[in-house]
């Protein structure tokens, strides 16, 4: 398989085969493909283009929902970009194993993806897993325009194709399969961003990059979420036929060449987004957060006027961004819930008149890329009107709120009650939000198991009449978020030690000694995710044997990943010594033992460091620096800052050692916020019994 169509096939005198490929156009060498193999191939007519799923020999039926998806997509992007595919056939590419670090690639004409993002088995696929094909592929497809078509000049602005990409992925399956609120998942990708962008650590979405090291370090959450968050926003600014009308003149003009950043900026600017250069130069140059204030709020004559300003959210330099934040502008979209909604571009300080009075939302839709910090009382009339707001709002607002509590903007009972206040009748795709929030807390009392104990019990009395009413199984007619929100429920009652969830994983999983079938089905890896981690010798074993035999490779990589996730400590270190046999094969040893890490951080980077060649045989040599980073990079152990910060002394340079130094920082910053968030915890965990025994009349 290459970029092009087999042009001639002929035999040789000397019995082998000489290949010719059709000449691409103009192209980056970076996109350049060849593949070969014992290949499938299946293909489909979109207009004047062959579009193609290419597998491993017996495997191709599995990759119809790619096909579908590139058959859904192609004719969308072709209007959207205004400039039709320009090669006669697109394949998407499934191959064996897996990276640490990326699912897929866009070559042109010819996308390269590990098949466990592409390959859909009714026995085993997740129904998340099952979006996540169609998102990736939506995604590489989104680049053979922005990428392929249009390459950005240099590396500097990477974030050019893949913000763009990841944006372009959410819209076009949003716009596909609106049942999924793929909208409200933006939330989720903001977060992730957000996570590194409120460190002193992050960098502007447009940094310089000299060296293939700073290339793949490149390619981080600030690239791909902040950009998406961005490019979200500026299109929300901009109005969607404004920016589209950008985006195909700056196709046309750019088309078989290369771009930077300002240039899709003026072409947007010339379809008529006014002001849009200046928001955009803010929020790619800068690095940071901005955290929007409501300074006041007052009703006069039936509506409200807020008084605003903008400061910098920041996890580890509160007080010195309180005193010199950066300075944006920024695109504030405000309501009043369930009213008009208004905007404005604010600079520093700026009043906003909003019709109605009552709670009010400062970043409406959630398109703006900032944090929004609203006065005691507003939060508490949103805390009782939270079912009146749009699920992507409510999404927002739990976000936000969790984030102002760890960083010591406001005291962590608001976020606290906020969840507590969310209803068991809210949508289903933000209940599935819920387990996480609760997880949280317990994760920042590991080795206190008296008060995990305390976490659990109020997080399975939430969560297990919701656990009820969708059911351990699939029902027909069921909505489209409840597999979501019971994969949610059931993983994460299952870590924290729910004993009915785990009750039911090991009854499920003792069935398969008479029925093989038994946990076939979107949950499969759900259920043995829960075994896996309460496993004991025994059921390791079985695991392991399991997945010695197991039907194909993708299932055989995923349960040896599970026996890296076993709580007892005894068995996650036989996972990494097993890891660094040839029993999981290459690319499975590097998974198994980024799973010991979830739990077992310390165990996990103590071994690697042991190992330290070995473990860096199994990992993509260009970002071998980054991996110890990632490995303990959620830790809230000083000593983990330390091993760390000794290792990159050590061994890496100034410019390798970035990923590395933001796991440090994170960590230093987690420990000293989990030791001011503690009593707290505890103090509204008291509050929250001594109601639920008064309710109950003890
Ligand atoms: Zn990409």
């Amino acid at each position: 398989v290459g970029n092009m169509l087999v042009a001639a096939s002929t035999a040789q005198r000397d019995g082998t085969t000489l290949v010719t490929f059709g000449t691409t156009p103009r192209m980056s060498t970076y996109l350049l493909f060849l593949g070969l193999g014992e290949l499938e191939r299946m293909t489909t007519m979109s207009g004047p283009t062959e579009l193609g799923v290419v597998t491993g020999r017996g495997n191709v039926k599995k990759a119809q929902l790619a096909l579908d998806a590139s058959a859904e997509i192609l004719p969308y992007f072709n209007e959207y970009f205004g400039t039709p595919f320009p090669l006669p056939k697109l394949d998407n590419v499934a191959g064996p194993g897996q990276s640490q670090f990326f699912a897929a690639m866009e070559n042109w004409g010819a996308i390269f993806t590990f098949e466990r993002s592409m390959l859909v088995d009714p026995k085993s696929t997740s129904e998340a897993a099952r979006r996540r094909v169609y998102e990736i592929a939506a995604h590489e497809m989104a680049h053979q325009w922005f990428g392929d078509l249009v390459t950005m000049a240099w590396w500097d602005d990477l974030w050019l194709n893949e913000g763009f990409a990841s944006w372009m992925a959410t819209k076009v399956t949003d716009r596909m399969k609106p049942e999924w609120d793929m909208l409200v998942t933006r939330v989720a990708g903001r977060e992730r961003a957000m996570g590194l962008d409120a460190f002193t650590t992050t960098h502007p979405v447009v940094q310089q990059v000299r060296t293939v090291e700073e290339v793949s370090q490149a390619f981080d959450a600030i690239t791909y979420q902040k950009g998406e968050a961005v490019i979200a926003m500026l299109e929300s600014f901009a109005g969607e036929d404004v920016w589209r009308a950008g985006i195909r003149a700056y196709m046309q003009r750019h088309a078989y060449g290369n771009t930077v950043t300002g240039d899709l900026w003026s072409a947007v600017e010339s379809a008529g987004a006014t002001g849009l250069g200046t928001i955009a130069h803010d929020f790619t140059m800068q690095p940071g957060v901005p955290l929007v204030k409501v300074e006041g709020a007052q009703c006069v004559n039936g509506a409200t006027r807020l008084s605003l300003s903008q400061g910098e959210f920041s996890r580890d330099a509160r007080e010195a961004k309180d005193k010199t934040p950066l300075a944006w502008h920024v695109p504030v979209k405000a309501q009043v819930v369930g009213g008009e909604v208004h905007s404005m571009v604010l600079e520093g300080k700026g009043v906003m008149e909003l019709p109605g009075c009552g709670a009010y939302v400062v970043n409406a839709g959630q398109a703006g890329y900032y944090r929004s910090l609203y006065p005691a009382d507003n939060m508490a009339r949103l805390a009782k009107d939270f079912t009146r707001l749009t699920p992507i709002d409510q999404s927002g607002l739990l976000a936000d709120n969790w984030q102002l509590g760890l960083g010591g903007y406001q005291p962590m009972s608001h976020a606290l009650d906020l969840v507590d206040a969310v209803p068991a009748d809210a949508s289903d795709i933000i209940l599935a939000d819920l387990p996480g929030y609760m997880d949280g807390p317990h994760g920042i009392f590991e080795g206190d198991t008296a008060t995990q104990k305390r976490i659990l019990a109020y997080a399975s009395a939430r969560l297990t009449p919701i656990l009820a009413r969708v059911g351990y199984d699939a029902r027909p007619d069921e909505g489209p978020q409840v597999p979501m929100l019971r994969q949610s429920l059931i993983s994460t009652l299952g870590a924290m030690g729910d004993e009915a969830v785990i009750a039911e994983a090991r009854r499920r999983f003792a069935a398969l000694g008479s029925d093989p079938a038994a946990l076939d089905g979107p949950l499969k890896f759900v259920w043995l995710g829960v075994v896996a981690h309460h496993a004991d010798q025994a059921t390791w074993d079985r695991l392991r044997a399991m997945a010695n035999s197991a039907p194909s490779a993708l299932d055989k990589s995923q349960i040896f990943a599970l026996l890296g996730r076993a709580k007892d400590p005894a068995l996650s270190a036989q996972a990494l010594r097993l890891a660094l046999t040839d029993e999981p094969g290459k690319t499975t040893s590097a998974a198994i033992i980024a799973a010991v890490a979830v739990d077992h951080d310390m165990q996990a980077v103590d071994f690697v460091l042991a190992h330290r060649a070995q473990y860096e045989a199994l990992i993509d040599v260009s970002v071998r620096s980054q991996a110890l980073g990632r490995l303990g990079g959620g830790s809230a152990d000083l000593a983990m800052a330390d091993k760390l910060n000794a290792y990159a002394d050590a061994y890496l340079t100034p410019e390798s050692r970035k990923v590395v130094d933001r796991s440090i920082a994170a960590i230093r910053t987690r420990a000293v916020t989990w030791a001011r968030l503690k009593p707290d915890i505890m103090a509204w965990l008291d509050a929250k019994e001594a109601t639920t025994r008064g309710r109950r009349g003890e």
